[in-house]
């Protein structure tokens, strides 16, 4: 350790020390040579003070100025308060909110929400390859129920998986209604949704019954996963020239040999395995070096003075840390660390359609 060394990475290197007993001695300033990407990124529980803006690609980058969604509003309940993943661009959060109070129009009470970013984005400690730049956030297909859930209940209440057991992606009429339809295509509906990624048996489903408007339909991808929550996908905001957009979805509804490939055995077959082969290596995780440059600077940035101060909305926004039992303030790494994988982690095989 140096002179050099801020206080955000001594602070980083202690939370580093608590969660993998890996004490981040190598962190040399802004290099933090040999510390993985997501424990850097992991260990922050504060966004940047600076105005928002988005570095990079939904899989590798970061986010300065992040704000967080209310643990509750009038329309919503985020969940999972523990993972500290309330964060997104002020365009995302404002998204998030404007779904809510649209889908009591369509039958649907309001939303359970899930991961969107972590303070600073990057990559996570656990789940989610993408979500790094505070432009991505999970909804579940489980309606909000018409009271405030506890701490503990947002923690524990399961996922409920909308296909059937037993069965190849298949949708379980039983738990699938007309509105989880609704409000797919609701959030595929705002005209800065770029992609909505749901279980390809979900997408069938829209394909075979969606009568009405059917111009969204291209911009909802099937994906692994995604069988018990939605991922709603923004793009880039104006004049954030250090995020890197995605192509557009194609035209057309999607409902078509991109859609039948994951009715065949190839996305779902076991990579082949040559018995005499080395065991391969294991992939060298993401290192800072690996991102874009600013996001260094956006890792040693000062934070706003509390969460609070970076909550949208501010002043009627309740904290999530401080709603947590015995406010798990210094424990949020390590609890991350002991979350169960979310369902949507799964590998992707290559090779895979374009557009993803
Ligand atoms: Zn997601």
């Amino acid at each position: 350790m140096t002179m050099m060394i801020s206080r955000g990475f001594r602070a980083l290197a202690k939370g580093l020390a608590l969660t993998a007993g890996l004490v981040a001695a190598t962190t040399g300033g802004a290099s933090a040579e040999g510390a993985a990407a997501k424990q850097l990124f992991g260990g922050m529980k504060l966004p940047s003070r600076a105005a928002p803006t988005p570095y990079g690609f939904y899989s590798k980058g970061c986010i300065a100025g992040a704000v967080a969604i209310p643990v509750d509003g009038p329309t919503w309940q985020a969940m999972r308060l523990s993972r500290n993943r309330r964060w997104g661009h002020p365009q995302m959060i404002s998204l998030l909110e404007r779904l809510s109070r649209d889908a009591p129009g369509i039958g649907w009470p309001g939303l359970l929400i899930g991961d969107v970013s972590q303070p600073r984005g990057g990559p996570m400690l656990t789940g989610h390859a993408s979500h790094q730049i505070g432009l991505d956030a999970d909804v579940w297909l489980t309606p909000m129920p018409d009271r405030r859930l506890s701490a503990k209940e947002r923690e524990d209440m399961p996922f409920t998986s909308m296909l059937k057991e037993n069965k190849f992606l298949t949708v379980d009429t039983k738990r699938w209604t007309p509105a989880h339809a609704k409000l797919i295509m609701l959030a595929a509906s705002y005209p800065e949704v770029e992609r909505v990624f749901v279980n390809p048996a979900i997408k069938k489903k829209l394909c075979d019954t969606w009568s009405g408007d059917r111009s969204a339909l291209g911009k909802v991808r099937p994906i692994y996963g995604h069988d018990a929550h939605f991922h709603v996908r923004i793009g880039c905001p104006d004049g954030a020239a250090g995020c890197k957009p995605q192509a557009a979805v194609g035209a057309g509804d999607g409902c078509d040999k991109s859609l039948a490939w994951w009715f065949t055995d190839e996305p779902w077959a076991k990579p082949k395995k040559d018995p005499n082969a080395k065991p391969p290596k294991p992939p060298r995780p993401m290192q800072l070096s690996d991102m874009p440059k600013a996001c260094a600077a956006v890792l040693q940035a000062p934070s706003p003075d509390s969460e609070m101060a970076a909550t949208f909305g501010g002043a009627t926004a309740v904290s999530a840390l401080a709603a947590m039992p015995g406010n798990a303030n210094d424990a949020v790494p390590a609890i991350a660390a002991q979350m169960p994988e979310l369902p949507d982690v799964v590998p992707i095989p290559l090779p895979r359609p374009a557009g993803y």
